[in-house]
């Protein structure tokens, strides 16, 4: 593939024999109109049905048409990291094969990314055409984790998405398995902007996303990006902590005025709070230490230079450290 191509559109594709023609279509149109050199980047995710026939028709006659296929069912979130690691653009878009996420919005897209801006991602102003059930979980999820996480994870924005290139190469340097994507494109920061979209009924077919793949896919939002679920253990156990204590004071005041011996139940209730308290306090220290383990096996790198600026004459001055550039005063 040659390196002047422009954009890549990325169309993670599980058993969607039904939608795939239309889709083609529509993008070709769009893109055509666009008159730059595009690709676009198929990734069969171990579909079942006549999807990889249908994409590898496409290929014969289009020579910008490229199709990945998984082995098997690897998921949605691997299945657009293969199609950006595979896309050769300046630009990737990511966008699902069903057309809920409109093609004619990439136009938008491009003109922002013309502006200036590495990441513009597509925000859902209104869902149509899914479940009640859908919808409220969706919107229950994206405002835990944002309360749950300290980097700014847009709500209500799917994977549909343009990407540079620079954002692109950024994540390849995020080796972590349990992958989830717009989190990361977060994570690696650059200038981001939003458009709006209503976002369309599937045109047909049925969701691919079972309850047991969202469940998934919101564990590794939540677990990829907040520590706060495993911090839980030691505010409650503090919580546990004091109440156990402040009841045991109670109880020997009361006997000091009373005279009366302390009742065993009561002195039974009480040791039962501090010795939870001491518990889950305990599971929360080793808690922070797994977090910490956690961070570490991730191996994520510290920190993405966006770009490294010098001048001629400064060029002798700038050490490269790690995984990074920085820029030092001295002549070294
Ligand atoms: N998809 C995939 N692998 C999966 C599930 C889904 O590649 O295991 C693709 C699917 O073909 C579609 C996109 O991911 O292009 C989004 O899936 P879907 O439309 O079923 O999700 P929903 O819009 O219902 O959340
Ligand atoms: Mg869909």
């Amino acid at each position: 593939m040659s390196t002047d191509m422009r954009y890549s559109i990325v169309v993670p594709v599980f058993n969607e024999e039904a939608v795939l023609e239309q889709t083609y279509r529509r993008l070709k149109k769009v893109m055509d109109a666009i008159q730059e050199p595009y690709e676009l980047v198929f990734v069969n995710d171990g579909s079942l049905d006549r999807s990889v026939e249908f994409i590898k028709g496409f290929c014969d006659h289009d020579k910008s048409v490229k199709l990945i296929s998984f082995s098997r069912n690897f998921g949605h979130q691997i299945a657009i990291t293969a199609g950006m690691d595979y896309a050769v653009g300046a630009a990737v878009v990511v966008i699902d094969a069903d057309l809920q996420d409109p093609p004619e919005l990439i136009i938008e897209m491009i003109a922002k990314w013309k502006e200036g801006y590495e990441v513009v991602y597509a925000k859902r102003s209104e869902r149509k055409g899914e479940t009640l059930f859908k919808k409220l979980t969706a919107r229950l999820f994206y405002r835990i984790l944002r309360t749950c996480t300290d980097i700014d994870i847009p709500v209500d924005t799917g994977d549909f998405r343009l990407l540079d290139r620079k954002v692109c190469d950024a994540l390849q340097q995020l080796p972590e398995k349990n992958r989830y994507v717009r989190g990361l494109v977060s994570w690696v920061g650059f200038r981001q902007t939003a458009v709006e979209y209503s976002r369309d009924p599937r045109l047909a077919g049925e969701t691919k996303y079972s309850l047991g793949k969202m469940i998934k896919l919101s564990l590794d939002g939540l677990t990829s990006f907040s520590f706060k679920p495993i911090k839980l253990a030691n505010y409650s156990g503090l919580f546990f902590l004091v109440i156990g204590f402040v009841y045991l004071l109670f109880l020997i005041g009361f006997e000091a005025v009373d005279h009366s011996p302390i009742s065993g139940w009561n002195l039974v209730l009480a040791s039962q709070f501090i010795l939870t308290g001491i518990l889950l306090t305990m599971m929360g220290i080793m808690g922070e230490y797994i977090g910490r383990i956690y961070d570490e096996a991730r191996h994520r790198p510290l920190y993405i230079v966006q770009e490294c600026y010098r001048n001629e004459e400064n060029e002798r001055t700038v050490k490269k450290i790690g995984k990074g550039y920085k820029a030092s005063t001295g002549i070294s």
